[in-house]
């Protein structure tokens, strides 16, 4: 990277499912695949790429994440039409570009996953969720352990890196179902891992029958003693717990993920994705694009919500993505980007903080140790 090009993430929204998931409040709509307009998205895309691009100019493009949604359904080659069209939109590109699709077991096979790799992904992060024909029921997955494994290996097989998701805390999961679910997982070359618990959204089918008593929910107690099981599960593989909810193995820490909670620069393209850019030292804007897909795909200019930041959002964006992670908030990376200190206003609690053993202090960085995650929340409002 040239010394003033400014690293920059791509995300590139696909808002389109087989199937909706219960538990699932992310902005996408069921669709037949017949009905998919493959070469419409990409087309659309690479129309608010090209109505962004005085943005892009000294920066240097260091990931893309092709998110969802399941961007598993979408023809590899509109999907690489659409990235050699990102690519194109830098002055430079960063050597070692992290392209990630994700993909559900149920639209991935290890022909597709060629495909992908010879689209240009080299990183694949796949919703598995669990191993156990039982939790997939539940959770309204449409594919079962057997297809989950076929998948993965086919993966590992054909891609560089794979990540896969996990999810806790469904009714009657144990601990062991849990752990023999990461040791499955690893087994077969994945080296990394994001594993979210089960929560319970208002707009979706479980939050209705929440509402209604009509469904069962692990108790408060039961999500932490599963995280911390996973947590010795993955310390057992010398894995790192490098965000709440994020584990990797040496090497396999996902760059775009990093970048974002580090508070870089993001570009959002598609149906309801998002994107900060920085502008100055303290300014930044945000931008939410059209949710709808139809609409989204027929817009002709860069109609969409725009938000600009000023320091204290900066800041407070900063301290609560970057205490997520294990390596904590950079404060002298953040005070560049916010044209003031992040300290400033927060003296005396970060004191306290530290005291309480709640915060650890190491040069320009503050984090809170990995025992305390549990209780992240009220440490992070506890700040402010
Ligand atoms: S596959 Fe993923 S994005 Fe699609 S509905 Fe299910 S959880 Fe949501």
């Amino acid at each position: 990277m040239s010394s003033k090009a400014k690293e920059t993430s791509v995300y590139v929204h696909f808002p389109w499912c087989t199937r909706k998931c219960p538990y699932c409040d992310f902005a996408t709509e069921p669709i037949r695949s017949e009905a998919l307009p493959h070469d419409g998205y990409a087309d659309a895309l690479l129309r608010e790429l090209d109505a962004r691009s005085e943005d892009l100019p000294g920066r240097e493009l260091s990931s893309v994440f092709f998110g969802g949604g399941t961007p598993s359904l979408w023809d590899p080659n509109a999907l690489k039409r659409t990235l050699a069209g990102i690519r194109n939109a830098f002055e430079e590109v960063a050597e070692n570009v992290e392209v990630t699709v994700e993909c559900n077991p149920s639209s991935l096979d290890r022909e597709h996953a060629s495909l992908l790799r010879e689209a240009g992904a080299n990183r694949l992060s796949i919703g598995v969720q669990s191993l156990l024909d039982r939790h997939l029921q539940f959770l309204g997955r449409l594919h079962d352990r057997e297809r989950a494994l076929a998948t993965l290996e086919g993966a590992t097989a054909e891609m560089p890196r794979v990540s896969a998701d996990l999810m806790f805390g469904m009714p009657g999961q144990t601990c062991s179902e849990l752990g023999d679910d990461i040791a499955r997982i690893a087994e077969m070359g994945v080296r990394h891992v994001s594993a979210y618990a089960l929560t319970i959204e208002e707009k979706t089918m479980f939050g209705s029958l929440h509402r209604a008593g009509k469904l069962r929910v692990a108790p408060e107690e039961r999500y932490a003693e599963l995280f911390e099981h996973a947590e010795r599960c993955f310390t057992d593989l010398a894995w790192a717990h490098y965000e709440v909810s994020n584990y990797a193995a040496e090497g396999e820490r996902s760059r775009h993920n990093l970048h974002y909670w580090r508070g870089g620069a993001y570009c959002g393209l598609g149906a309801a994705a998002v994107g900060c850019l920085d502008r100055a030292p303290g300014r930044a804007e945000r931008w939410r694009n059209e949710a709808n897909p139809q609409r989204y795909m027929r817009r002709q200019t860069l109609d969409c919500e725009v938000e600009d930041l000023g320091p204290e959002e900066i800041i407070g964006e900063a301290w609560m993505l970057g205490l997520r992670t294990a390596e904590g908030i950079d404060l002298s990376a953040t005070e560049r980007r916010a044209g003031r200190s992040p300290r400033l206003g927060r003296e005396r609690q970060i004191e306290l903080a530290i005291e309480h053993g709640n915060l650890v202090e190491n040069g320009q960085w503050l984090r809170v140790p990995v025992e305390r995650w549990l209780k992240l929340d009220g440490i992070v409002r506890d700040l402010f």
